[in-house]
């Protein structure tokens, strides 16, 4: 049993979330992959345990939703079945790691999560909940847009560093000192970062005036990071969207049906391993410049009982009218869960209709308020400035 002590919670399997459909249970994929035996068991966990809906968050987790109190026990009875429980909740809530999906045979990435889920296992840390670890040690980054406090990356002549999130550089290491130095700066913030009983995260850290002791610091400058990937053919696999990161269970299965693995990433995609050839014929987002990839929603409702609006049907019909590159948020409520960051475009359901925001988030101020959905959908041009 782990020493490991949490602040607040984040869902996991061994403690789900409460929400408007029933409980969320949410699994956390070792090493970023599931076997594709692993990804059909879930499926069929979601089909007969939940409502049959599948999330791909944000922190490349899936998420069973619809469960009961009733159809929890045998559920994770099930994942405990596939492999894919913690040995109980303070060690999965503290297992946030993503990986690169981009790592092909012989590469450093699968053995640097597997030490660093084990170290982390057997850590005393004492660390906020959404606290994260990132392995981005391909030949470009591609996890910088992604929410994680330790970084291991390599630098432009492929060496190993480990790097604070917020810091320029970071500290060069081999592969053998990698996890470990992961670990001690992990412990550094857990021991300096909680100033005045704070919770923040580790760029808030630094960028409040924190200095990381010599021995993190370091001068390696990481490699270039890239775009988010796309929808598309890649070295490993095909790459495919998942509208609004939620799927039915058998896109999944149907998916997994075809791939030796699925590697699971932060952007509501999935790299199904060894497939050659885009799946054709399904609802998964198999273009690289499909709309759908421009706008996100939250659960809205009547998913979520917070929810003011249905926002995903407003959001598919809006996306065409969204420029390439440009992002749109459509939020149910001001709490903001499918996205915190700006967006180009913030539409949040109140009362009394709906609020813009524009180049900001779910919190800043709306340019415009009680918009209902059939004006927008009459009227898509207020998104862009127009009227
Ligand atoms: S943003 Fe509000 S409406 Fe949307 S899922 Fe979160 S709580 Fe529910």
């Amino acid at each position: 049993m782990s020493a490991v002590a949490i602040k607040g919670w984040c869902p996991g399997a061994l403690r789900p979330m409460q929400s408007g459909d029933g409980l969320v249970v949410r699994i956390r994929p070792h090493g970023g992959r599931l076997e594709a035996a692993q990804a059909t068991g879930i499926a069929e966990l979601a089909a007969r345990h939940g409502n049959g809906l599948i999330d791909l968050t944000s922190r490349a987790n899936l998420q069973i939703r619809g469960v009961s109190d009733v159809s929890y026990p045998p559920l994770i009875d099930g994942l405990a079945g596939l492999g894919l429980l913690d040995s109980d909740s303070d060690t999965e809530a503290q297992r946030n790691v993503l990986v690169t999906p981009f790592w092909t045979a012989g590469d450093d990435t699968p053995s640097l999560a597997a030490e660093l889920e084990r170290v982390l296992a057997g850590a005393s840390l004492d660390l906020p909940t959404k606290f994260g670890f990132a392995i981005d040690d391909g030949n470009v980054r591609v996890l910088a847009g992604a929410s994680a406090d330790v970084r291991i990356e390599r630098d432009r002549g492929g060496a190993l560093l480990v790097r604070a999130d917020g810091a320029q550089f970071g500290r060069s290491v081999t592969r053998q000192e990698a996890v470990q130095v992961a670990l001690t700066l992990a412990e550094w913030f857990a021991a300096f970062g909680g100033a005045n009983g704070e919770r923040r995260r580790m760029a808030a850290h630094l960028a409040g005036g924190a200095t990381l002791p010599d021995s993190l610091r370091g001068d390696a400058e990481p490699v270039a990071r890239s775009a988010d990937p796309v929808p598309g053919l890649y070295p490993v696999g095909a790459m495919v969207g998942v509208a609004f990161g939620q799927m039915p269970h058998q896109m999944l299965s149907q998916l997994a049906a075809s791939a030796q693995a699925l590697r699971v990433t932060p952007w509501r995609m999935m790299l199904a391993e060894g497939m050659h050839e885009m799946p054709r014929g399904s609802d998964l987002v198999t273009e690289a410049d499909d709309p759908v990839l421009r706008v996100i929603a939250c659960s809205g409702a009547p998913r979520c009982r917070e929810a003011h609006a249905d926002t995903r049907t407003l959001a598919s019909v809006l996306a065409r009218h969204i420029p390439a590159g440009a992002r749109l948020h459509v939020s149910g409520c001001a709490k903001g869960c499918a996205h915190s960051g700006s967006a180009d475009v913030t539409l949040v359901a109140s009362g009394e209709g709906f609020d813009l925001i524009r180049r900001g988030t779910t919190r800043d101020t709306p340019v415009l308020r009680g918009l209902t959905s059939s004006y927008l959908i009459a009227n898509p041009t207020v998104l862009t400035g127009g009227h």
